[in-house]
């Protein structure tokens, strides 16, 4: 039998090929799946009885479910959820005054190595499916309240493209969940053919993890920056943004206590940004195990975001949140909870 959930329009029109079921049938069972939450094909009442009978016999629903949950005192909310062969991984959800985030994984640890990274620590144990990256929105009791989603939680989302193209076909369809693209954001370390891709195939926000405007700085931070060169990423985004309107672009640095926020890495970034249309995003650091790697002081973030927008970069200092619960960015590890458990089915 085969999980209809997660599916896009275009995978359920394959499965239902041969069994003889109209041209707008495919796209009334999304609807009754995303829109409508039914799981069930028997309460698909704009099907026919036998039509019903056909699907129940071939096919099933199933959506991930959290295994529980811990909440931080602002309310940030960090979900467990299993993903089969005893291995989980993390989802939070981080409300605001005027909106709530959901922050998703899109693979089971990491392959990446990044220095500053907790996920990077536990290693790569798998990818997700379309349906465990979005399971992680419908699995949860605050779904009919989130308003953004990021694709920042654990993996490397690029890593795991055609998956993630899938969920963020589910999301953003109108025969799916109909979120807006400019409410979700894929945030990569930056793989180059990766982003080719997701530009040409999603309208979603990019955000870019540069955390260093030098060269051999960054490599020690990010390995990717041996394989993919951030001169050579921003070159192209800088000559697609000429072609294209490419307005939904950032970039993520995090801030390191007395080693990326000097004068000269303001000019740095200046002058490798130039030409670019993009939004810097200043983000605190909380030390992980393993690495000498300490935050800046909130003063230190707010001089250097001073240092930046007189260069003319438009830039924010991000807030921490869900740290007592480490939910924060590049907290999420799941590696201590792994225990043998059956395999599941989405
Ligand atoms: S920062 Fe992102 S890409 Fe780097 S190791 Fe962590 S999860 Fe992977």
């Amino acid at each position: 039998l085969i999980n209809f959930f997660g599916l896009t329009l275009t995978q359920i029109q394959h499965h239902l090929k041969s069994l003889d079921f109209p041209q707008f049938a495919p796209e009334q069972i999304a609807r009754w799946i995303y829109q409508k939450n039914i799981f069930d094909f028997s309460k698909m009442t704009n099907l026919s009885l036998l039509q019903r009978q056909k699907l129940d016999d071939s096919f099933f629903i199933n959506a991930p479910k959290p295994l529980s949950f811990v909440q931080s005192e602002d309310g940030t909310k960090k979900y467990l959820f299993p993903t089969g062969n005893g291995k989980f991984i993390e989802t939070a959800f981080i409300p605001e005054k005027n909106r709530s985030t959901l922050c998703l994984s899109s693979q089971v640890g990491c392959k990446m190595g990044c220095l500053f990274c907790m996920t990077a620590k536990q290693g790569f144990q798998g990818q997700l499916s379309a349906a465990q990256i979005i399971g992680q929105f419908q699995g949860i009791e605050e779904k009919e309240r989130i308003t953004n989603l990021v694709y920042m939680g654990m993996g490397e989302p690029l890593d795991n493209i055609d998956e993630v193209l899938s969920s963020l076909e589910v999301f953003t369809s109108p025969w799916g969940y109909a979120l807006s693209p400019k409410k979700i954001t894929l945030s990569t370390i930056g793989i180059l053919p990766g982003i080719q891709k997701f530009l040409s195939q999603s309208s979603c926000r990019l955000a870019l993890s540069l955390h260093s405007p030098f060269e051999e700085e960054r490599k020690t931070l990010m390995p990717i920056q041996t394989v993919y060169p951030f001169s050579e990423i921003l070159d192209f985004l800088r000559s697609y943004q000429k072609e294209k309107t490419l307005d939904r672009l950032s970039i993520e640095y995090i801030v390191f206590k007395d080693l990326n926020h000097s004068p000269a890495h303001a000019k740095a970034m200046a002058r490798i940004l130039q030409g670019l249309k993009v939004r810097v995003n200043l983000i605190p650091y909380h030390p992980v195990p393993g690495t000498d790697l300490e935050g800046a002081r909130e003063d230190q973030m707010l001089s250097f975001q001073v240092k930046l927008k007189e260069k003319g970069l438009m830039t924010t200092v991000r807030k921490s949140r869900g740290l007592d619960i480490d939910a924060a960015c590049g907290l999420l590890s799941t590696k201590a909870l792994l225990k043998p458990e059956k395999d599941l089915d989405y």
